[in-house]
């Protein structure tokens, strides 16, 4: 396109919420063939609240092992976090205590201590890692994520002591979107650290086969799955909103970011979507078909 159309388009694009970096990024995002859609914050939004609590230690009540987690999780960034600390504190429990340690484990959930208990908040992979059995919890888990809630196992000085659940609901816009850009011809995928179970019902949600969902993904994996679809000589879009999908934005030929996300995410990203919502990839790819046309 003539750099006055990609002028124009680019303005036309900031005017309708669409920043685009560089004349480079509007064109490419016409040739796109794939779309990857991370789930959380993206597809959903990324608001999740605290729905369940379960205490399998009988020297635990459900206040106790809530406070212990909800103080834990005050050393978290993770929006999972925010909605175990929102839930403990709506139940009106005092979350006086700060995490003494506190480690992040991206892609697994978090270990501190607080009031002077070791916890692990996490989901399989973490427990699996630290050599502790959750056999006991398996059937609730199954059946809180086979209902898209996202549960997280919780141990307790080394013992398994119970879990906890939060629900995040999908965006209004995504599924029209979604079916918009599946009728643009796109493949639509989505991926996510979280479980299998939780992705599959989400995804129904919103109209993406079960055999395009990439659960359980750490956040280097995101990347390399975009990567193995370029390799099918596939032209792939990303479009993420946490740190973690920082990498796949920027292996993508075309990175968009959600505004409503983190500035890590935007800086990684060619285009960010200020009003976060999916339909305003369909617009981008609109305004990118619009702009080559005016040269053609
Ligand atoms: P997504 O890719 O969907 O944004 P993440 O990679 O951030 O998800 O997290 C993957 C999984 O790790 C979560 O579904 C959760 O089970 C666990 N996890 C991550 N952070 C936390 C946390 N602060 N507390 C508890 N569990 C967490
Ligand atoms: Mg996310």
């Amino acid at each position: 396109a003539t750099p006055t159309a990609i002028m124009v388009g680019t303005g036309k694009g900031a005017e309708q919420g669409i920043l685009i970096r560089g004349g480079e990024s509007l064109e490419r995002i016409q040739a796109i063939e794939a779309v990857m859609l991370d789930k959380t914050g993206t597809v959903t939004r990324g608001k999740p609240e605290l729905t369940d609590v379960l205490v399998l230690d009988e020297t635990l009540d459900e206040e106790t092992l809530l406070r212990l987690v909800a103080q834990s999780e005050q050393g978290s960034e993770h929006q999972l976090a925010a909605a175990i600390v929102e839930g403990a504190k709506a139940r009106d429990l005092a979350l006086a205590h700060y995490p003494t340690r506190f480690v992040a484990l991206p892609g697994r959930g978090v270990e501190a201590l607080v009031e002077g208990r070791e916890l692990l908040i996490g989901n399989r992979r973490l427990l699996q890692e630290r050599g502790i059995a959750f056999d006991a919890l398996l059937s609730q888990l199954e059946a809180l994520e086979q209902a898209g809630k996202t549960a997280m196992l919780i141990s307790v000085d080394g013992r398994l002591a119970g879990l906890v659940a939060v629900a995040d609901t999908v965006k209004e816009s995504s599924a029209a979107a979604i079916a918009e850009l599946k009728q643009r011809g796109l493949a639509v995928w989505m991926i996510t650290g979280d479980n299998e179970r939780t992705a599959r019902a989400i995804a129904e949600q919103v109209g993406i086969d079960a055999e395009h969902v990439l659960a359980d993904a750490l956040p280097e994996e995101k990347a390399r799955q975009v990567k193995s679809l370029q390799d099918l000589g596939m032209v792939v879009a990303f479009v993420g909103d946490g740190i973690n999908d920082a990498p796949a934005l920027v292996q993508a030929d075309a990175g968009i970011a959600m505004g409503t996300g983190t500035d890590i995410a935007m800086e990684a990203a060619d285009i960010t979507l200020v009003k976060g919502n999916l339909q305003s990839v369909v617009s981008a790819l609109e305004l990118s078909r619009a702009t080559m046309r005016t040269i053609k």
